[in-house]
């Protein structure tokens, strides 16, 4: 089979100029085309009143040696035509299931049924290992109830809301489903293809950035816990890990200690947990396993009209149906030396309460499928440097994230309102005492006031040195009546937990840090991946095998 990149299209083109372009491309019949599939389809909106689909095909076409050998001699530097690669999964070890039917087996233990450690047990039940997946909060749609209570009643439950429970951090979300990570395996093909087996609708195979929403992520984490039920696993909920037991003299993981006392053992224990476990993570320290300071950013989310981010991105073509409603990305290295980005932009969404701590304001965002709300809204952070903004201290970004959730909770007015202002106020430095045109989403509700008490003032610096850039490049982006909610601050995990190349963390043999709690993930596809390679490396760790490269 070949693969071709970067064939580019007019937005409106029929079925047959896409098969035209191909045979074109190839210099082929359309008798020697034998068939074709879209792997990828995206766009390129930079010419806004010209904007083009780009594909990635997949096609078979007769003599395909004969095919690419005369386009690489016709277009020796090109490297948009080859042959594609293998992205099928093969599980590393086949004897999973006669290992653990061994008298003393131990299964391993998963903490934390977020994206990555449910596509780990996943795995390894798949290998017939019989994980036990442990997980502080709630089954999916009971936490569902608890984290609407929040945001219709102001009522925050600390071990079940957007950050806790079955699914993990994004379950409430845009469900954005790509990622910048390296991934020269494929494994985030397999991520998908477990996701569309769990109820995703195809196209995320093919969409460049194919997202599906809070609902359907909702029903596809109950698929794939019966799924790992099926295989042999087991979850448990309610199950808070509060304690390691590790051998005294070789600090090897003997099993867990359970927020109600119960002891589980076992050797192998892959720690999942997210970047908001802070009480798991002060329980890591003092256990002594081996955590360093991460950089990470924070700043708050703005909300546009997403008629307005439509029609700067896509001119004439807002609206299309095969655009969907637009997305956009922005970075400006500020003259403060900070970077200002756009983070975990939801189209058509909502703005969410985020906090899993009582007494703190988070925000965040979320949308669901047909991203269909009136507003647009993403992060708009800063970033942050340990060491400079707060001690070089693997726990000091946790505090320094709960110094300013609380800023914000104090500012909104102490009933978990998040504070909000205007772009023209902030821009202008004067509180907001009212808002204009554009409602904010926030709920349970937010209060106008001035955010730049909720900010370390090289933020506030930074973001109004950005957003009137930002407007040049998409029009209408600093408008006076857009809306600045804070804090955003669980951007990414405060610290990292290293590991080796067996992905055992390096002073605790046994413990499997991985995800986004441990630095290695930022978001469900690359915490999903992230899971599959953990698993591959625990199953490799029972059955005595080595990991390879
Ligand atoms: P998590 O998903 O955080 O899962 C960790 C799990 O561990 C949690 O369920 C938690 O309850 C559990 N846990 C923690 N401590 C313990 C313990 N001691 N014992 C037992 N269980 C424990 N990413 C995207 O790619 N696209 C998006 O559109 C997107 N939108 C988001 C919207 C919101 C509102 C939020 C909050 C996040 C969003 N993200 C998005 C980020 C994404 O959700 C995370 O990157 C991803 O979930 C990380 O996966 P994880 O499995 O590493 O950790």
């Amino acid at each position: 089979m070949l693969r071709l990149t970067e064939l580019q299209l007019p937005l409106d083109h029929s079925p047959e100029e896409l098969e035209e372009a191909i045979c074109q491309k190839l210099s082929v019949s359309s008798e020697e085309l034998e068939e074709f599939s879209v792997f990828r389809r995206g766009h390129d909106a930079r010419r806004r009143h010209a904007v083009r689909l780009v594909y990635t095909i997949d096609c078979t076409v007769k003599d395909e040696a004969g095919v690419l050998a005369r386009y690489k001699a016709a277009h020796p530097r090109d490297t948009h035509v080859a042959v594609s690669p293998d992205m099928s999964w093969t599980p590393p070890v086949s004897d999973g299931a006669v290992c653990a039917s061994k008298p003393g087996y131990r299964r391993p233990i998963v903490i934390g049924a977020g994206p990555c450690g449910f596509m780990a047990a996943l795995m390894l039940a798949r290998m017939g290992l019989r994980p036990l997946l442990l997980e502080r909060g709630k089954i999916v749609r009971e936490r569902t109830v608890d984290t609407f209570a929040l945001w219709r009643r102001s009522v925050l439950t600390p071990e079940s809301n957007v950050q806790f429970g079955e699914g993990g951090a994004g379950t409430f979300s845009d469900g954005k489903l790509y990622s910048q990570v390296r991934d020269p395996r494929f494994l985030g093909r397999q991520v998908l293809r477990e996701f569309v087996k769990a109820g995703a609708p195809e196209e995320i195979l093919y969409l460049a950035h194919p997202h599906i929403g809070t609902f359907r992520l909702v029903s596809m984490v109950e698929h794939i816990r019966a799924e790992i039920e099926a295989a042999g696993g087991e979850y448990r909920f309610g199950c808070r890990v509060d304690a390691l037991d590790l051998d005294p003299a070789t600090r090897a993981i003997r099993g867990v200690t359970l927020a109600s006392g119960e002891i589980i053992e076992s050797d192998h224990v892959v720690l999942a947990v997210g970047h908001s476990a802070r009480d798991t993570f002060a329980m890591l320290a003092e256990s002594g396993v081996e955590m360093k300071a991460k950089s990470f950013s924070m700043g708050v989310r703005i909300e546009h009209p997403q008629s307005v981010i439509d029609t700067a991105r896509f001119g004439s073509s807002a609206g299309h149906e095969l655009l969907g409603a637009a997305e956009y990305r922005l970075v400006h290295h500020a003259s403060n030396g900070r970077g200002v980005y756009s983070f975990c932009m939801c189209p058509g969404g909502t703005v969410v309460a985020a906090a899993s701590e009582e007494g703190h304001v988070v925000t965040n965002g979320m949308s669901q499928y047909s991203r269909a709300e009136r507003n647009a809204n993403s992060g708009m952070v800063v970033d942050l440097r340990p060491g400079e903004d707060y001690p070089d201290d693997p726990l000091a970004g946790i505090a320094f994230q709960r110094h300013w959730e609380r800023q914000a909770f104090l500012a909104g007015g102490g009933d978990y309102k998040a504070p909000a202002q205007r772009v023209g106020d902030f821009l202008a430095g004067r509180p907001s005492v009212s808002l204009g045109t554009v409602v904010p989403s926030y709920k349970p509700g937010v209060t106008p006031t001035d955010l730049s008490k909720c900010l370390p003032a090289f933020a506030v610096e930074a973001l109004r040195e950005a957003l009137p850039l930002f407007d040049r490049k998409l029009k209408g982006f600093a408008m006076e009546d857009a809306v600045m909610t804070g804090v955003e601050t669980r951007t990414s995990s405060p610290l990292r937990i290293p590991r080796g190349e067996d992905c055992q963390s390096l002073n605790t043999p046994g413990l499997f840090p991985a995800g986004e709690g441990a630095g290695y993930a930022g978001g469900i596809l690359s915490a999903g991946i992230d899971g599959i390679r953990i698993a591959e490396a625990v199953a490799l760790a029972i059955t005595g095998r080595r990991v390879e490269g």
